[in-house]
């Protein structure tokens, strides 16, 4: 595997463990069947709560079930899930950053005692709304509204583009509360068994086939006040959790790009044109090269992303940049990848063009490449340029 400056070297024992346990559940469980799941628009449900035995929700947390591993191991896992698929990543992100880290950072005592150690399990399915129909690059001018009842409060709007949201047990559903005069967004456990929720899927999809994807419908959905978030207010509650997530993507998307990369430096090796293996053509070697270098750049910003944020220095603005780099490169290097395979490269027999087509969405979701731009530039001049 590609590791041109020996960051192996700089692993623990135990980052080496749970990177090398993750590829091999990876290539025993997983890659064998995902071209199938990618064509057939599934996701291999049965795994959910393999994924979770084996430790892959928010394992970086601390209490409740979780292990609390170091940051680099959770990137080199949110890695390997990723060289794999970035549905399969989505899974383990949406789970871990945007389901369990909120509860863990601004739960109840019994909201934590209650859903981490299942959703850590795998035993439940959480789902994260935050986007909605009229609402996404700008979830700030969100429309969904709680209102205060006799016990608790009743949420209406909808939710869209929502990772598992048809499979969830519970969504965390981002609303404005309307019983303050500020209006300010809380976060909701909805569980999606209660009256008034729906969760249809969205099937028209060409990229992330192998992810489940739905909408959360509410209508006059009564919860009682014991699962509103207490120890959050505001747009922090919601853009905290997207900077975990980010944070996964950023490892995860050099993962996608890894793979392509050694699909297309086997493929040099092995096709045969011209009376010998494409690799021996300058062409592709400089294909190879500049693959190579761009993923090793990848690599050496999320190993100093990581240092940043296991010394508590890391700021949102690094993730932006981490993730906003290495998407575009992996999204990039996998057509690269593609056009190297030749007309075996449209295939889902190889991975390049599933990657391909999966990055369009990596590129999109967790905010866009250019809102990522807009948050950089904000961060270089002072000025804001959203509006
Ligand atoms: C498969 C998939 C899974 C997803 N999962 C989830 C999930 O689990 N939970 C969730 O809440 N959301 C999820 N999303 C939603 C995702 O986060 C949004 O799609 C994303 O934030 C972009 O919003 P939008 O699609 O409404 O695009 P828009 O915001 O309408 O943007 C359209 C285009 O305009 C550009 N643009 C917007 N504003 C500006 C500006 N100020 N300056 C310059 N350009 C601008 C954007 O970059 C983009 O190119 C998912 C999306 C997909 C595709």
């Amino acid at each position: 595997m590609l590791d041109y400056l020996d960051l192996e070297a700089e692993l623990t024992d135990e980052e080496r463990l749970i990177r090398d346990t993750a590829r091999e559940f990876v290539d025993e469980q997983v890659r064998p069947d995902i071209g199938d799941h990618f064509e057939n628009g599934t996701f291999p449900k049965e795994l959910i709560p393999k994924m979770g035995e084996m430790g892959f929700y928010a394992p970086n947390l601390e209490g409740y079930g979780s292990p609390n591993v170091s940051e680099t191991a959770y990137g080199l896992l949110m890695q390997e899930l990723e060289a794999c698929d970035s549905g399969l990543r989505s899974m383990a992100s949406v789970q871990g950053a945007l389901v369990m880290y909120p509860i863990h950072a601004y739960g109840s005592e019994e909201q934590k005692e209650e859903w981490l150690p299942k959703l850590g399990a795998g035993e439940a399915v959480g789902c994260f709304g935050l986007t909605e129909p009229e609402h996404g690059s700008n979830p700030t001018a969100m429309e969904t509204y709680a209102e205060r009842d006799a016990d608790g409060y009743v949420l209406n709007g909808s939710k869209t583009w929502i990772t598992n949201s048809p499979i969830a047990d519970v969504a965390i559903v981002w609303a404005r509360d309307r019983s303050s005069d500020d209006t300010p967004v809380r976060g909701f456990l909805v569980e999606t068994d209660r009256d008034g929720v729906s969760t249809n899927k969205i099937t028209e999809k060409l990229s992330l086939r192998a992810s489940i994807t739905g909408e959360i419908g509410l209508n006059d959905v009564h919860v009682p006040e014991e699962n509103v978030l207490p120890g959050v207010s505001g747009m922090k509650g919601p853009l905290s959790c997207l900077t975990q997530a980010r944070f996964g993507i950023a490892w995860g998307a050099v993962g996608a790009a890894r793979n392509c990369f050694e699909t297309a430096r086997q493929y040099a090796t092995d096709r045969e044109q011209f009376g010998g293996p494409i690799g021996r053509f300058q062409l592709q070697q400089q294909k190879l090269a500049e693959m190579a270098t761009q993923i090793t750049l990848a690599q050496l910003l999320i190993h100093r992303l990581t240092e940043l944020k296991e010394r508590g220095e890391l700021r949102p603005q690094h993730v932006s940049m981490a993730k906003r780099n290495n998407v575009r490169m992996a999204r990039d290097q996998s057509r690269v990848a593609r056009e190297m395979l030749g007309g075996n490269g449209i295939t889902t027999d190889y991975s390049p063009m599933r990657h391909m087509a999966n990055l369009e969405t990596v590129y999109t979701y967790e905010g866009t490449h250019d809102i990522h731009t807009l948050i950089l530039g904000e961060d270089l001049t002072g000025i804001a340029a959203y509006e």
